[in-house]
């Protein structure tokens, strides 16, 4: 960490972690501590809590987001380490010590990995634009009707099939081939390094400050082998679940409606059609990072997706989103064509524009699909409707928009607005005790955590041995010589959690001192979530002298055959998740 201690010190003094977080989320005091509903998931009841004390911090018991002021900043604006830093030193008015001693090498990357892709850009679209080669790609774009100002305009442009085309014009360039497949413009395999996009269209991923950040292809002609689309995988400069395609544009439209396509074609067709607000997700499905991205510049949004059964239901994913984060959204009704690049193609701009105009509320789009397939002249007909449309209202966080759908939903049904009501009220308290129930129980299993990792599947026992010895460090930092002498960094089982431990060890050998919340040099905005955990439970486990040795036991043990690790009692391991629970 290049940053003084003084430094960091005085830049969180200055920037109290519930100040900060108070422009981004509503504070509620909740006993001692302060809560907020979570910025960085979806949720209705607050389950991130601001801790102010002595190391103030916040965490999020519902995913496990976490961290000090810095993190925060990092996650919700996006920033790296640095950048967080300077935003906040700007925010208090501190001038930020010297550029030279800040670690460059990550910003010299950075804009290394931003530099080859601005050049790969222009080496596939003079293909596209100017060669022979592009001969394939220029024909897909007029196929599908793009001008030559839209194509311009958008960077589009095609890779050949080439093993290596590019990998050869950029070492010209004076890149070599580890840059190369740092920046996932080249794929390394069987020690080879070639092109990781061969025969495709190509569509330039752009960011706000005009970066070109990564790439989307798509294969002309397909094949049972290729996937249609292909995208940059996360990069120093790349997050696909963090941006959006043509967000560059949008954003630059006065529009309080973001209209939300499902791939790149569709935005590109849109935006020709004089459409500027038009934005999609990156060949992902829609993430919470995104939906809050589109919150951010938008009043409202406007689903465009295929008609068909996938796009519907990709729909319904989305409106629960959006609901989620309470923004507007609506749904178009796109009949008789299957996308809107075919819908404007048949039908012109103009009726387009009325079709957005015209496209019902998210809500209006959900009970249209309850009644899917339902005859309501027959009661079994009209049975089956109610109950999709209570449990679909029961989901609804508006009083106002219940009590009129469920007055609607009356009309439709003959059955009176109190009834339907009433089964709405009993659905959501049936709804919020199953959630509880089911949190509770992957809490004390300690499902959540391990979900994901087969790693920590695999070895739950010494995972939870390593959490609760770095809580107990976390809580008796004293105490680092001590432990540190019994257990080598090396007998720690998973990883991530050594990771932490030899980075403990090695800050108490040279400093002396180490504060698990300043590690952020270290690890990425994701992992200071988890090491959060393990400092919030430093005030709930009861862990004392006696009690460590038993865990430091259990990772001593593992590995030499001699015991299955018996010595953490059922008692210990419920001590370990209790923290976590009587938080809720
Ligand atoms: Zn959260």
């Amino acid at each position: 960490m290049a940053f003084s201690e003084q430094f960091i010190a005085e830049l969180k003094l200055k920037n109290p972690i519930e100040d900060i977080m108070s422009g981004y989320v509503q504070l509620q005091r909740k006993g001692r501590l302060k809560a907020c509903c979570c910025p960085f998931h979806s949720e209705k009841t607050p389950s991130c809590m601001v801790y102010t004390d002595d190391s103030p911090h916040f965490y999020c018991y519902g995913c496990g987001k976490g961290g000090d002021v810095i993190t925060f900043i990092m996650e919700i604006e996006n920033l790296d380490y640095v950048e967080a830093i300077k935003f906040l030193a700007n925010k208090a008015g501190m001038t930020v010590p010297d550029e030279r001693s800040v670690d460059t090498r990550f910003a010299h990357l950075k804009s290394r990995v931003l530099e080859m892709n601005r050049a790969a850009a222009k080496f596939y679209h003079d293909i596209l634009a100017n060669s022979r080669d592009g001969e394939k790609g220029r024909r897909y774009f007029e196929e599908r009707q793009l001008s030559r100002n839209t194509v311009i305009k958008y960077g589009l442009g095609y890779s050949t099939a080439d093993w290596d085309s590019l990998a050869r014009y950029m070492r010209s360039q004076g890149y070599n081939d580890d840059e190369l497949v740092i920046a996932n413009l080249c794929d390394r395999g069987s020690g080879r390094v070639f092109d990781r996009f061969r025969d495709r269209v190509m569509f330039p991923i752009i960011d706000l400050r005009g970066n070109v950040i990564g790439f989307g292809g798509r294969t002309i002609d397909g094949g049972a082998n290729t996937a249609k689309y292909l995208n940059t995988s996360d990069t120093p400069v790349f997050k696909k679940s963090q941006n959006l395609f043509s967000l560059n544009f949008a954003k630059k439209s006065k529009e309080k409606r973001l209209i939300l396509a499902e791939g790149y074609m569709d935005v590109i067709s849109i935006n020709q059609a004089g459409f500027e607000n038009v934005v999609a997700s990156l060949g992902t499905a829609l993430t919470d990072e995104q939906t809050r991205l589109i919150s951010r510049y938008a009043e409202e949004v406007v689903i465009a997706y295929d008609s068909d059964e996938a796009g519907q239901k990709a729909a319904h994913k989305a409106i629960n989103m959006f609901s989620a984060i309470d923004l507007k959204a609506r749904v178009i009704n796109m009949e008789g064509a299957k996308d809107p690049d075919e819908y404007i193609k048949r039908f012109g701009s103009v009726r387009f524009g009325k079709l957005i105009e015209r496209s019902p509320s998210a809500l209006d789009f959900e009970l249209a699909r309850c009644r899917d397939g339902l005859d309501l002249e027959t009661s079994e007909g009209k049975v089956e409707y109610l109950k999709r449309a209570v449990r679909r209202l029961s989901e609804t966080a508006s009083s106002i928009e219940r009590e009129v759908y469920a007055g609607r939903i009356a009309d439709e049904t003959s059955v009176s607005k109190e009834m339907i009501l009433q089964q709405i009220a009993g659905n959501m308290k049936k709804k919020v005790r199953q959630e509880k129930s089911r949190e509770w129980n992957e809490m004390y299993s300690g499902k959540r955590n391990i979900r994901n990792d087969p790693e920590i599947s695999k070895h739950p026992k010494e995972y939870a041995a390593e959490k609760a010895i770095l809580s107990y460090l976390a809580a008796y930092p004293e105490e680092a010589g001590n432990v540190l002498s019994k257990l080598p960094p090396e007998r720690f089982v998973t990883g991530f959690n050594r990771k932490i431990y030899e980075k403990i060890a090695e800050l108490s050998e040279t400093t002396g001192f180490y504060d698990f919340l300043s590690l952020q040099s270290e690890f990425t905005a994701g992992e200071m979530g988890k090491i959060t955990e393990i400092v919030v439970n430093r005030d709930d486990i009861n862990i004392n002298k006696m009690s460590i040795d038993n865990f430091i036991d259990i990772l001593l043990e593992y590995g030499n055959g001699t015991a299955d690790a018996e010595n953490l009692s059922d008692e210990d391991y419920r001590d370990f998740f209790k923290g976590l629970q009587s938080k809720k």
